[in-house]
């Protein structure tokens, strides 16, 4: 029996395991599709039940591979995609959930985001996530890629406060949310999504954090995700298209780190010391 993974808690009361499921690349290539939904499939039968994508990705491909891997267990999965800001006008907004949805293979959508801030009047967004979730087609709705003034400003916006998450670049190497975004988030009671916590692989390869995974006996990405894992309504979605990586970062939550071992990861890769521009992807 696996250790239970932690959850975040959005602030209507719906809980989500903290570690979930990425999918951008999914669905870019035919003879791969196989493959990819046997990896989503793992990671849902492991508990890993929140899977994220966005119509974005391959040009929809994504969602259409996690709409095949989650075809009859639909109940059983926390389901987050987003928006182009290039969609996100008033009626655009309206017409891309409704492809996405169809891609998807499902009627409602848990979680839906605005991908990053673009030129439509974010009012116009709000409004359209209010319709959509007023209609049942989401759940609730939220952002990515805002920084702590956008989150102001949108929560101050008729029907902003009404945000549920912001996703945004989290993981050992860029740590910047940690100083004003991730403390906002905290105060404001709303799950910050970390995207990229392995720094799409690049951290796998930092030998620091190889040197210091190998002392504890674990693998480089688990020590990256029981970074986040230790983390309060933090939700890391690392993206894999193997189950053994999957099973690998799922083992990730039977670690607690210690006050030591805390200390060297500060040593290692420092938080910040002073306010920095949001870091994106
Ligand atoms: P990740 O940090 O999740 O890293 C993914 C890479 O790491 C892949 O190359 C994967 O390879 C590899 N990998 C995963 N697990 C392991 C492991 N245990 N051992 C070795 N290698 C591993 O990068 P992503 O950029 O994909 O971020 C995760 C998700 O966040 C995305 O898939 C997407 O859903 C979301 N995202 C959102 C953004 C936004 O703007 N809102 C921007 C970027 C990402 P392999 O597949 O071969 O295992």
């Amino acid at each position: 029996m696996s250790q239970a993974l932690p959850t975040a808690t959005f602030s209507d009361g719906q809980a989500v395991p903290a570690l979930g499921l990425g999918t951008w690349h999914m669905g870019e290539r035919r003879s791969e599709r196989a493959a990819e939904v046997r990896a989503l499939q793992a990671g849902i039968e492991c508990g890993m039940t929140l899977v994220d994508t966005a119509e974005m990705y391959a040009n929809g491909g994504a969602e259409d591979v996690t709409g095949e891997a989650i075809s009859g267990r639909r109940d059983d999965v926390f389901l987050v995609s987003k928006v182009l800001p290039t969609n996100a006008s008033r009626h655009g907004t309206i017409a891309a959930c409704e492809v996405s949805l169809k891609r998807l293979g499902t009627d409602h959508i848990d979680l839906y985001l605005l991908h990053w801030p673009g030129r439509h009047p974010l009012r116009d967004t709000v409004e359209a996530f209010e319709e959509l979730r007023a209609s049942g087609k989401i759940a609730r709705w939220g952002v990515s890629n805002f920084d702590t003034l956008a989150m102001r400003q949108l929560s101050a916006l008729p029907q902003g406060a009404n945000c549920a998450a912001n996703q945004v670049l989290y993981n050992l190497d860029t740590r910047g949310i940690e100083f004003d975004l991730l403390p906002w988030m905290t105060d404001n009671a709303m799950p910050l999504m970390a995207y990229s916590p392995l720094d799409e692989g690049r951290l796998l390869r930092n030998p620091d954090l190889g040197r210091m995974a190998g002392q504890m006996g674990v693998s480089p990405a688990q020590l990256a995700l029981a970074f986040l894992l230790g983390r309060d309504n933090v939700i890391a979605i690392p993206k894999s298209s193997s189950p053994e990586r999957v099973a690998d970062n799922r083992a990730s939550a039977a670690i607690e780190l210690t006050e030591a071992q805390t200390a060297e990861l500060d040593r290692l890769f420092p938080p910040p010391r002073s306010r920095q521009p949001l870091q994106m992807i």
